[in-house]
């Protein structure tokens, strides 16, 4: 479809759409058709269409700029959704994110690891992590490097109300498929280096609107899609730390 023909049609039809590129790339490597989640992220986005995708059986979003996610899950909060920050996470956002959401996939240091863990309240679930692996040639300086990851996953492992679910990694941005791939395989090969130690993980968290079929060639198992499902963001928000984004 045409970027035209895409731009006219609502977050529920472009999510249809979305839905068939990630089941036509599982088709295409040999993976199991659903075996690839859909993570709609609607940063910057109002309640009211996460709404609209909630009616129609979405039960998870991804957000990135930590106040507007609090407003949002406060406003939608009788919809029981599963909220995954993605964003970058400094000291001082760590006790409203091990408050609201049941995902985290951006965690690179220590401290921060800890800080969640001691503020996850007693009576939610662990709180879901990914560590976020700064792959070379990303656009954002964040993430743990490749030589950290084994001590970050360690102490993570060891925080009671933390539980260590897989990798995450936002490349720069590239339109050419063999380097999306090439990034995409050394996030896979870190993931697969720590199962070997003996860490079981269970999520890829990579791929995004642009570059979701390479990171599915490469065993991603969550993709984050923003612009693909609900069109182009307009204003950069005041929090966005994220380049490129
Ligand atoms: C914004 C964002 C996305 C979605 O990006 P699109 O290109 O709009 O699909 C995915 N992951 C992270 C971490 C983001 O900040």
């Amino acid at each position: 479809m045409s970027d035209s023909v895409l731009m006219s049609l609502s977050p529920l039809q472009r999510l249809r759409e979305v839905e068939q590129r990630v089941r036509a790339a599982e088709k295409s490597v040999g993976r199991e058709p659903g075996s690839v989640q859909i993570l709609p992220v609607s940063k910057a986005r109002p309640a009211a269409d996460i709404a609209r995708l909630a009616d129609a059986g979405v039960d998870a979003f991804g957000e990135s700029y930590l106040q507007e996610a609090v407003d949002k899950i406060a406003a939608l909060q009788s919809r029981h959704l599963q909220w995954h920050f993605i964003g970058p996470v400094q000291s001082n956002k760590t006790q409203h994110i091990a408050q609201y959401f049941q995902w985290v996939h951006s965690v690179s240091r220590e401290k921060i690891a800890r800080r969640l863990s001691e503020q996850r309240p007693v009576d939610l679930p662990r709180l879901n992590v990914c560590l976020q692996l700064n792959v070379s040639g990303e656009a954002s300086k964040s993430g743990v490097s490749v030589d950290r990851l084994r001590a970050l996953a360690e102490q993570v492992s060891g925080l009671p109300r933390l539980r260590l679910r897989g990798l995450m990694a936002i490349p720069a941005r590239s339109g050419d498929f063999a380097q999306q791939r090439a990034i995409f395989c050394r996030v896979r090969e870190a993931s697969e280096a720590l199962t070997a130690e003996g860490f079981v993980l269970d999520t890829l968290s990579m791929g995004m609107s642009d570059d979701l079929e390479a990171a599915i060639a490469e065993g991603a198992t969550l993709v984050r899609v923003g612009t693909g499902i609900f069109g182009p963001r307009h204003r950069p928000r005041p929090d966005d730390v994220h380049s490129g984004q």
